[in-house]
């Protein structure tokens, strides 16, 4: 990526992978990470990239869960890096059901992470984010234009990916997981129909580079056959296990209304 504008760094975080875009006059943050990755952030200006905070100059957020929402509202505060994410995204965890959802989307990731990787931290992520900038499906990012971020809900409702197009580099957030080898279709899958469309509209984009929040960097050849194949499995049952705690998952407003309206339908 020599002649690109830019640098793009990776390093793990508490459970995501945290991306850093380096330009020679500014920094992007493709998603917060949990809260105390803010911490391994400002540790990697420091140390790695021996640049200032202060050149980071937008924190993104693709999604309300812990592992994501946690790291840019405390960069906000300590180092006033603001933070653009869906312009709805806010909605997600509103009322009575959405508080309790967020208890225990906070409890559920610990317990994997604890499970998966043997790591335990405190992981607490404001239940709503107030976005310094609110991001519209298609909108260019501000301070980085050559950026566009897209809507993709399927995993939650207010789901953003965000894709660079000379580059040709797209960063998945949570709609597509690389476990090992194998790429899956991340748990939950609250809104199938909606997870289909956005697979959908992802195979319509020039796209040869993969970041994914939960497994890496993957290079693919032919972007169509790569979306266009996950698209099967939106309708295969999940493992057992994951369709234990499902209705632990359900709670958040925007999903009872959904199933209400699929049962209507029926
Ligand atoms: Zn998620």
């Amino acid at each position: 990526m020599n002649e690109s504008l830019f640098t793009l760094h990776q390093f793990e975080g508490y459970i995501a992978t945290i991306y850093l875009v380096e330009y020679q006059d500014k920094v992007l943050l493709l998603d917060g990470g949990a809260r105390r990755d803010a911490l391994r952030i400002k540790d990697f200006f420091t140390q790695v990239l021996r640049r200032p905070i202060s050149d980071l100059k937008l924190s993104l957020v693709s999604h309300m869960h812990p592992d994501h929402a946690g790291g840019a509202p405390l960069l906000r505060r300590r180092f006033s890096i603001p933070i653009a994410a869906h312009y709805e995204i806010d909605r997600w965890y509103r009322g009575g059901s959405g508080a309790t959802q967020h208890i225990l989307d906070t409890v559920l990731g610990q317990y994997s992470a604890w499970r998966q990787f043997g790591k335990f931290e405190w992981a607490w992520s404001p239940r709503r984010l107030q976005p310094d900038f609110r991001l519209y499906d298609r909108d260019k990012l501000p301070f980085f234009p050559d950026w566009l971020a897209y809507a993709a809900p399927g995993h939650t409702l207010y789901d953003m990916v965000f894709y660079q197009p000379q580059e040709k580099l797209l960063y998945v957030g949570d709609l597509i997981i690389k476990v090992g080898e194998k790429i899956v279709l991340p748990f939950p899958m609250l809104f199938p129909e909606l997870m289909a469309e956005s697979l959908k509209r992802m195979a319509g984009l020039a796209v040869a580079k993969l970041l994914f929040a939960h497994g890496g960097v993957l290079e693919i050849k032919d972007a169509p056959a790569f979306f266009n194949g996950l698209m099967k499995l939106v309708g295969q049952s999940q493992r057992r296990s994951f369709r234990r705690i499902e209705p632990l998952c359900s709670l958040a407003a925007d999903v009872r209304l959904y199933k209400k309206s699929r049962t209507n339908l029926d």
